[in-house]
């Protein structure tokens, strides 16, 4: 899926800034801490603030652009709630992979196991398994 589509599919404002950022942050499968992000977009952008990419980055939170990337990437460092991760273990080199999930998308997610089978839940681990982008890449 292209840059302009995601933004424009998420109802976000198209901007080449915006378009940037989220280019980096797939093209580096979201392991981009702000800091790195934002010394790339500022070499193209040389005016941008670190509270924009901040702001932006909150944006994409918010309208499910990050989690987007991070699903498609299998990849998220960047950006997130450090509360929960799903922990991804690739089946072939064993490699493993912390996956932040939005703290929203979790409660709700708790919120429906606990009232679906009456548990009270006390802490949880979600573990997935695949192939990580280098294992697929070779295996393709
Ligand atoms: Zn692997």
């Amino acid at each position: 899926m292209k840059e302009l589509d995601i933004l424009q599919d998420a109802h976000i404002k198209v901007t080449p800034q915006r378009i940037a950022i989220l280019r980096l942050l797939k093209e580096n499968s979201g392991h981009l801490g702000v800091k790195p992000l934002y010394n790339l977009v500022s070499q193209q952008y040389p005016n941008i603030s670190l509270a924009t990419i901040y702001k932006t980055l909150e944006l994409f939170r918010s309208k499910g652009v990050l989690r987007a990337v991070a699903v498609a990437s299998g990849e998220a460092n960047c950006c997130s709630s450090p509360d929960f991760n799903s922990r991804l273990v690739c089946s072939t080199c064993k490699s493993t992979f912390d996956i932040p999930v939005p703290e929203i998308d979790l409660k709700e997610y708790l919120e429906d196991v606990s009232s679906r089978s009456g548990y009270r839940l006390t802490s949880q681990q979600l573990v997935l398994y695949g192939l990580c982008p280098k294992c697929s890449r070779q295996e393709a």
